[in-house]
């Protein structure tokens, strides 16, 4: 079926202006979150469309140049939202210096026909390209959303690909806005795909932004940035199903600062902070690659330590002690001695077993090194 192109234009203006009104209205409220860059890539897409319908009834500067250089400041509007989404600095030198491009090569080509057509083109396809790449570079490890940015841009490519084609082929007056035909139609029909496309692709991606920070906050510790409680616990079920099912060894151990709260009184919250922080680097940087350390309570720590028996977690254990025990911490001026106690406890988890045993156990060996004088290692008996 061939379409009339002209109110075809007419009505993805209009619902690309319907559009571009909800998003801008959103995105106003939260600059960082880019709506809003979005909602303007939109308006931009609408105003070329509105001006592509004048074709024929308006001046040439009007209905190519300044509609074709309208799309493609939409797409780089576009591709500005995606590290904005992403709270990262874009480059907007570069993104911008495309639809610049677009309005230079099209003031100087616009009384030709198939040069400033392959122009266009050439700068969309660039645009298109970005996208991708964008898209590829800042997806989140569990999106999907990327995936929208980057078909909904692989649409565009093949799109501008046909227009390519047919003017090469001579068709280039087939392509006028002005001219009714079934490339025509599949032609504003891509173009219209695309854009419904890329503007969900940004609000999916948005939404899957947000929610990946909710998770960040839910499950780390925004001081040291390891597994919070929760996310430790969690772990430990998942490990303790896993020993069990395969019958392996799992030890646990309890870790505690010793006389921290004379770090905070000497040196203050914030230096006490940074030195917590030390605390955390220097243990995590010697684990093993499938342990795991999580932050129990203020400055007590749970160390998971999974296919390792209640000696050799021991020995680990009491490595990491010595090694921060011979090594004071530095912050600004000052050279502040650490060291911590553990509790231990190592088994093969048996079905009746839940979290409070183990926990238990490591607490009680842990209470014990307190009690022997601190800096030390106490393994609970199995
Ligand atoms: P010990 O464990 O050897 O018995 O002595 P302690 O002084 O470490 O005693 P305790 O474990 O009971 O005290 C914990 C202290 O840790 C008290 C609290 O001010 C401090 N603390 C807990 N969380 C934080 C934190 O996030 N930042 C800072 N700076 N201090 C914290
Ligand atoms: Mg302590
Ligand atoms: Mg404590």
């Amino acid at each position: 079926m061939i379409a009339h192109t002209q109110t075809l234009f007419g009505s993805v203006a209009l619902v690309a202006v319907i559009m571009s009104g909800c998003l801008i209205l959103v995105g106003q409220f939260n600059r960082r979150d880019g709506m809003l860059t979005a909602g303007l890539g939109m308006l931009c897409y609408a105003l070329a469309y509105v001006a592509y319908t004048l074709f024929g009834h308006a001046p040439l500067w009007l209905t190519y140049g300044l509609a074709n250089t309208l799309l493609s400041l939409a797409l780089a509007f576009y591709t500005l939202s995606i590290p904005l989404i992403h709270g990262q600095q874009p480059p907007w030198r570069l993104i911008f210096a495309l639809p610049a491009c677009m309005a230079v090569l099209l003031a100087l080509l616009i009384d030709t026909q198939e040069p400033r057509q392959l122009a266009a083109c050439l700068v969309l396809i660039s645009q298109c390209m970005l996208i991708v790449h964008f898209a590829q570079r800042f997806a989140l490890p569990k999106g999907r959303a990327h995936l929208l940015l980057m078909i909904g841009a692989s649409i565009s490519l093949i799109g501008i690909g046909i227009r390519i084609v047919v003017i090469v082929g001579g068709g280039a007056t087939e392509m006028h806005y002005d001219v009714s035909s079934l490339k025509q139609s599949i032609s504003v029909g891509i173009g219209t795909a695309t854009v419904i496309m890329l503007s969900l692709g940004l609000v999916l991606l948005s939404r899957e932004r947000i929610e990946a920070d909710l998770q960040k906050t839910a499950l780390y510790d925004t001081l040291t940035g390891i597994a919070n409680r929760l996310a430790i616990l969690h772990k430990l079920a998942d490990e303790l199903d896993r020993a069990y099912r395969q019958r392996t060894s799992l030890s646990i151990a309890m870790l505690d600062i010793d006389h921290f709260k004379q770090v905070n009184d000497k040196y203050g919250h914030l230096i006490g902070d940074a030195a917590l922080r030390h605390c955390v680097q220097h243990v995590q940087q010697r684990l093993r690659r499938n342990d795991s350390i999580g932050r129990y309570g203020g400055e007590e720590f749970l160390l998971l330590l999974p296919g390792t028996d209640a000696a050799g977690a021991a020995l680990l254990i009491d490595q990491l002690r010595q090694s921060l025990a011979e090594n004071p911490v530095r912050i600004d001026e000052h050279e502040i001695p650490l060291s911590f106690s553990a509790g231990v406890y190592g088994f093969i988890p048996d079905s009746q077993l839940d979290l409070t045993h183990p926990l238990t156990r490591a607490d009680e060996a842990l209470y014990d090194a307190k009690k022997a004088g601190r800096n030390q290692v106490r393994t609970a008996l199995a």
